[in-house]
């Protein structure tokens, strides 16, 4: 262990910590509670694109947080290195295997259909497949009257930040507009909407602030290969929403999208009184469309460097207003990610892509092989291959050698490293080591599919319908691995950070972090409800 701070001697001293949640160490000396504890989520924001950016990131944002706080890499315990996990994890912390958020949409046996992550079988927004408590509920659970606040592009960002409570904002896409969890969103919301309407803000093209210095700082031009586009937009500037399907949800893969979600951020700090008063409230905000423009560009594009840029100067305004209205010195922040990405699969040796579809079908041969014709397979999305409801009738002696031959298949397909069946590798996760502890955190013995497997390095998998520059998802470092930079109360600055420090950080540790610097129960020792099924 290197550097050891305060903060960094509570989060580091819990080696693994994820199975299990040993006794909390000694609290460091006291300073003031901070007023308002903020997490602010950059998705899909890998360590590695960080460390090829940071140097020269210096409009303001990225210069004060390294100024302020510790730079630390944070580890994702699992190879649920996806969206909803992630948020799920940063949430509660808990991994996917005791979340029970084991990807952002899997398919239910009891339902016969592939449902998200906060998708309820009637259809209905639902935060009920979340197992564990949250952040959300640790505030209630404090009766202080403090305030829990999310905001995220995404649905499930927002969600699964909070857990069960508090006020969970999210973007519409198809309609423009605000929603909350629950409920109609507040009125300040509306009013935020009335005064500064979407209307007016989602026709403008999104150009590139200096064409020359984007191709400086990426190395190349404009159009790189594997780049894809997202949300309609082409592979190259200027990207104008008027161009795509809809100009309201191309949003999400363009620098208004931060800004969006950075200006609500920003009001809900005066709408929902965060930081008014001493006792600690929590705001919670992520920032989605970072991981559309990776997964539409990739992270060397000249779209992720335009983007960077300006979320640079973005988050100095963010700060700023934390200043003004909840005062200099008495908020907190921690600023990670709830996974990484592969660099594009064209710069790594060996790399490639491979589809969900390709996988199932490469599935269904072998379970043909077996059982005769028919559809075995019903979905093979990471990291998960889901017999059908027909293999699962099949006698128990011929199931097993169907399952048996679809992972000698997987196994010899390419861009796979490592395929078992769920059984083997899944519950117990206390038992196990390595690698096998990081497969079995990203499983539910009754919720994961039959067979369960790891993409190669440098190989990403996605939809067939929806094709991607490139894609997280994976035990590779490129995916696990994100910056952790913590401000935490009682800081005191110092020169700007041009690197992270030698600490790696198990994420398993930032819900007790933050529950700590709000003075609160940390989710993972409130009582859990009795899980949904
Ligand atoms: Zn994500």
């Amino acid at each position: 262990m290197a550097r050891l701070t305060a903060l960094g001697a509570l989060v580091a001293l819990v080696a693994l910590g994820a199975a299990c949640h040993p006794a909390a160490p000694a609290p460091p000396a006291p300073v003031a509670p901070p007023r308002l504890v903020v997490l602010l989520v950059i998705d899909q924001w890998p360590e590695w694109a960080f460390d090829q950016k940071r140097p020269h990131l210096h409009g303001g944002g990225f210069d004060r947080l390294l100024a302020e706080g510790e730079w630390h890499v944070g580890e994702h315990p699992s190879a649920a290195t996806m969206t909803a996990p992630g948020h799920a994890l940063l949430g509660t912390g808990e991994p996917a295997a005791s979340s029970g958020i084991l990807a952002n949409a899997w398919w239910h046996r009891d339902v016969g259909r592939l449902l998200t992550a906060t998708e309820g079988r009637d259809g209905e927004t639902t935060d009920t497949w979340l197992r564990a408590p949250g952040l959300g509920e640790s505030i209630a659970a404090a009766h202080t009257g403090a305030r829990a606040v999310s905001v995220a592009l995404k649905e499930r960002a927002s969600i699964l930040m909070l857990g069960h409570a508090g006020l969970r904002l999210w973007y519409d896409g198809t309609h423009g507009a605000w929603r909350a969890y629950g409920a109609e969103p507040p009125p300040w919301v509306r009013a935020r909407e009335a005064a500064a309407p979407l209307a007016a803000r989602i026709h403008a093209a999104w150009t590139p602030t200096d064409p020359a210095e984007l191709a400086r700082l990426s190395g190349g031009p404009d159009i790189a290969p594997g780049e894809i586009g997202e949300k309609g937009f082409g592979i190259t500037f200027p990207h104008a929403p008027d161009t795509t399907p809809s100009a309201s949800d191309a949003v999400f893969a363009t620098p208004l999208g931060n800004d969006l979600v950075l200006e609500l951020a920003t009001a809900a700090l005066a709408g929902e009184h965060l930081g008014a008063d001493a006792v600690p409230d929590y705001l919670a905000l992520s920032l989605s469309a970072h991981d559309y423009v990776g997964h539409g560009w990739g992270q060397e594009s000249w779209e992720m460097w335009d983007m960077e840029r300006r979320l640079d100067r973005a988050l100095a305004t963010f700060m700023a207003a934390l200043d003004a209205q909840v005062g200099a010195g008495k908020w907190a922040m921690i600023v990670t990610s709830d996974h990484g990405v592969s660099p594009m699969p064209e710069r790594m040796p060996h790399g490639g892509r491979l589809t969900y579809g390709q996988i199932a079908a490469a599935a269904n041969r072998a379970a043909v092989a077996e059982l005769g014709p028919g559809e075995w397979v019903a979905d093979a999305r990471y990291p998960s291959v889901y017999l059908s409801a027909a293999a699962l009738a099949q006698p128990a002696h011929d199931r097993d050698m169907a399952l048996e031959k679809i992972v000698f298949a997987l196994r010899s397909f390419p861009g796979i490293a490592r395929v078992e069946r769920t059984a083997d590798v899944a519950g117990h996760c206390e038992t196990r080591t390595g690698e096998d502890l990081a497969l079995c955190l990203a499983l539910d013995p009754e919720r994961s599919g039959e067979v369960t497997y790891l993409p190669a390095a440098g190989w990403v998998t996605v939809l067939d319908d929806e094709p991607e520059a490139t894609a997280h998802g994976s035990l590779n470092a490129y995916d696990r691995e994100v910056p952790l930079i913590m401000l935490s109360p009682g800081r005191t600055a110092h020169a700007p950070l041009a690197a992270h420090d030698a600490t790696t950080v198990q994420m398993v540790r930032i819900a007790t972090v933050l529950a700590r610097w709000l003075g609160v129960t940390p989710p993972t020792n409130l009582p859990r409800a009795s899980p949904p099924r």
